[in-house]
């Protein structure tokens, strides 16, 4: 049986593999479809489809959109998009910038919290990747400020740790109507322990194609429930492992959390449908 995993992180944003790395892990892995789904990029999805043309090995286009619902941040997957769309391009580029801003809110408030850290540092770190708080936890890790990136989130990144942060990602609703312009397939990313059923109503209401039924944070439960929900509200049911990429992570699910080809192609199927309204 084809599986495929449709949430995948390389080095283009906070993943460790590079797109290379990625798509030759997945052959190992005997994946028949991947997507990459960069935080904020779709940097790597050229390189990633050039080493899968050589395998029997389908990359479909993706990106992990960082949106502002209220006051909260919420990722929104996007797939099969023209990548050359205009608006989804500059939504992209706009957020690397509201990345930078951020990063430079986190940084002020750990000093503040005494911690001796600067914001070259860790854009020295992020290199040409969308810089996140992965990047700043790395930074903590090395001046040993905390014995892992885990720690670093707990007792410094969390949202919570951190407080009211100002950011100026795009709304929750404007992201997915730029996703379904640009002829995409909007899906919500790890829904299970990230809202209440009322706050899923409310994202469903703002015309989502699918939602995350397969990740690492949902159990068994959360699974069913998610299952229930789409097929209640006629939602798309996807997932991915949400890999960032390293082997030794107990929170490596490559390979083994995977959706099957029939869901795949009902994917597909949505963005063909969008195509033909679009053009
Ligand atoms: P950002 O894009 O800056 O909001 O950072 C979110 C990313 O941080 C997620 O995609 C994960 O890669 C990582 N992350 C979030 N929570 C944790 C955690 N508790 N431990 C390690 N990594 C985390
Ligand atoms: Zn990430
Ligand atoms: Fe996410
Ligand atoms: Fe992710």
């Amino acid at each position: 049986m084809a599986k495929a995993d449709l949430h995948i992180h390389t080095t283009a944003s906070d993943g460790r593999m590079s797109p290379d790395e990625v798509v030759r892990q997945a052959v190992r892995l005997n994946l028949s479809v991947i997507a990459i789904t960069d935080h904020d990029t779709i940097a790597g999805i050229s390189a990633a489809r050039n080493k899968a043309s050589i395998y029997d090995l389908h990359v479909l286009p993706g990106v992990e959109i960082t949106t502002s619902f209220g006051d909260r941040e919420c990722h929104l997957l996007a797939y099969l998009f023209d990548m050359d769309d205009e608006l989804l391009n500059i939504l992209l580029q706009k957020h690397q910038s509201v990345r930078i801003r951020r990063a430079h809110q986190i940084i002020e408030k750990l000093q503040k919290k005494g911690l001796e850290l600067d914001i070259d540092e860790v854009l020295a770190e992020a290199d040409t990747s969308t810089v996140g708080r992965p990047h700043i936890a790395e930074i903590l890790h090395k001046r040993g400020y905390v014995r892992s990136v885990r720690e670093a989130f707990i007792r410094y990144l969390s949202d919570k740790a951190l407080g009211t942060i100002h950011t100026d990602y795009c709304s929750f609703s404007g992201a997915v109507d730029i996703i379904q312009d640009a002829g995409g397939v909007a899906v919500l990313a790890h829904p299970g322990r990230m809202y209440s059923l009322k706050e899923l109503e409310q994202l469903t209401d703002k015309g989502i194609d699918g939602i995350e039924v397969m990740h690492p944070s949902h159990n068994d439960e959360i699974r069913s429930r998610m299952e229930k929900f789409a097929l209640e509200h006629c939602l798309l049911a996807s997932g991915g492992s949400d890999f960032h990429g390293s082997k030794k992570s107990s929170y490596s699910h490559f390979g083994s959390l995977t959706i099957s080809e029939k869901q795949v192609e009902e994917i597909k199927a949505c963005a063909q449908r969008r195509k033909k309204i679009v053009a």
